[in-house]
């Protein structure tokens, strides 16, 4: 007999042999014992978590001459069709072979015939989100009046792709990440049915590589059976290789350790094993953002990143040992690999830059350079002093000569914003800063959060605060629900009125006035973006 992939031979036959997604199982089983079927189903989580498995036991289920608890009984003449796959009333498609028109097609037409032997026809539509539009409508059609005898189900690892319309007519059912140990006991059951053996830590460090997809895990357990029936932690660690996360780890800590012989050697490991220079400059990009979220929002990390909880621990414990500027200056340098790579001739050498720069940070301060830079900067400061005396603020350099020459145009800064005041008599930018005063007590991680960007304005009772340029993952983080309501109540507080917060992304929450950013441009080159804080009415 051919062999057969492990993934194969452990693909639950039943729902009581389905690893983890217990909710999802026992709603599905209820809806089976009491026969209420949904024409429509959404199964939506990331790769290998179970869907398709969950959508052929559904099918199975739905079509048993007597299901057992929910679950179909392996031995009736629908169970034994089906399980042989001999079967044309469950139909499956892969949306992502051939965008699926003339699958779709051919499904409008079929569609309206009964089932040939069950009570339902089965319509499983993997990676729904593939479907061209011409596909999606074709679909809609059939989805707004289905036939009684049939049920659709559809699978997908990205929801959000999907058009409102599919959505609202399917019931959702979100498969999340299975957790390592479950996916470990899994793989421990593989090996000794392949008659194999394997220490708890390999078959551990193979479940937390897979990350949650238990097809993955059974993939890697595969290869290293291929090599040898026992499984050691050193031979997964050699099939892993550098693709797996504990590499982004174990550099990480090198770098941070300032370990410059650990991280060329570790590069030369790469190089050896093949692995792309950019592939690997934006897998530690991702690394060091998730690091950051560690170390900013801990406790949302799993759900935000939508990692198990082992693995947001891994990320919460290394973003412990490193500042939050540290890892930003190693997300800059990182972030630059991927733009200096297009037009490097060497990628390696560009790489080997960008990490000595990270390990030699203590080293690197070089006294006369750093001098030059404060000799300009105190150039700079002294010409912007000049100008705003002179009531100057040029918009470029060619109108210079222009404005400080005679007639001082009338320009908008020159005259002073009406100040708006609160019912607590403070301006909004003292009620802006009044309520960072108060989160700073209250709520210390929001407060950390808007030090990564700029209160850019108030509307009305409206406040605005911009992400700087690359953090724009904390707009995002202060939009969720818990983060906005804590600025908000500061700012209602700071303000004795009911007052609302937006935090926007970088470049999103720009200003109008040329004016006012020509000059605000200018501060910023002059004393860098971080250091500049832009407030409407500050005469
Ligand atoms: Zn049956």
């Amino acid at each position: 007999m051919a062999y057969q992939a492990l993934y194969r031979q452990w693909r639950p036959v039943d729902f009581s042999s389905m690893v983890s997604q217990e909710a999802v199982v026992s709603t599905l089983r209820n809806q089976i014992t009491t026969g209420r079927i949904a024409h429509a189903y959404l199964f939506c989580g990331s790769r290998g978590t179970g869907k398709t498995s969950t959508a052929k036991i559904m099918a199975r289920a739905i079509n048993c001459e007597s299901p057992v608890n929910g679950d179909p009984c392996g031995r009736c003449e629908s169970c034994r069709r089906l399980l042989g796959e001999e079967s044309m009333d469950v139909m499956e498609i892969d949306a992502a072979s051939n965008n699926g028109v003339d699958e779709i097609r051919d499904l409008r037409e079929t569609v309206k015939y009964p089932p040939q032997h069950g009570k339902f026809k089965v319509y499983i539509i993997d990676e729904v989100h593939m479907l061209s539009a011409s596909a999606f409508n074709a679909l809609l059609k059939t989805l707004e009046e289905p036939p009684a005898h049939v049920v659709f189900i559809l699978a997908t690892t990205e929801p959000q792709k999907l058009p409102a319309t599919i959505l609202s007519r399917c019931q959702r059912f979100d498969f999340g990440r299975i957790p390592a140990g479950q996916i470990a006991g899994r793989l421990r059951q593989a090996v000794e049915g392949a008659g194999g053996t394997a220490t708890d830590s390999a078959l551990n460090m193979i479940a937390r590589a897979a990350e949650g997809g238990m097809r993955d895990a059974l993939s890697i357990l595969d290869m290293c059976l291929g090599y040898q029936n026992d499984v050691t932690d050193d031979l997964v660690r050699s099939v892993l290789g550098t693709s797996d996360r504990g590499f982004l780890f174990r550099f990480t800590d090198a770098l941070e350790f300032e370990d410059a012989s650990t991280v060329m050697a570790m590069i030369d490991e790469l190089m050896r094993a093949g692995r792309e220079p950019m592939v690997f400059a934006k897998d530690m990009s991702q690394h060091l953002r998730a690091l950051l979220m560690a170390k900013t929002c801990p406790d949302d990390l799993a759900s935000l990143l939508d990692l198990t909880a082992e693995a947001a621990e891994e990320y919460v414990g290394q973003s412990e040992e490193m500042t939050v500027t540290r890892m930003m200056k190693m997300l800059e340098l990182f972030m630059s690999v991927e733009t200096e790579l297009r037009w490097a001739s060497s990628p390696r050498i560009v790489l080997e830059n960008a990490a000595l720069k990270c390990c030699l940070r203590t080293q690197e301060v070089d006294a006369a350079a750093l001098n030059d830079r404060i000799a300009q900067l105190e150039k700079q400061v002294a010409d912007l002093t000049e100008k705003l005396k002179n009531g100057v603020v040029a918009a470029a350099p060619a109108k210079k000569e222009k404005a400080s020459d005679a007639k001082p145009a009338p320009k908008k800064a020159d005259v002073p914003k009406p100040k708006v005041l609160t019912p607590t008599g403070r301006s909004t930018d003292e009620t802006w800063k009044e309520a960072l005063n108060l989160l700073k007590k209250t709520d210390p991680g929001v407060h950390s959060f808007l030090t990564q960007g700029r209160y850019i304005g108030c509307d009305g009772t409206l406040y605005r605060w911009e992400a700087a340029a690359g953090m724009d993952f904390f707009a995002t983080a202060l939009n969720k629900e818990d983060k906005r309501q804590a600025v908000c109540k500061a700012l209602t507080e700071a303000a004795g009125v009911e007052s609302r917060f937006e935090a926007v992304t970088a470049g999103a929450g720009q200003k109008q006035d040329d004016g006012d950013d020509a000059f605000v441009a200018q501060l910023e080159q002059t004393f860098g973006k971080a250091n500049t804080m832009v407030q409407e009415d500050a005469k």
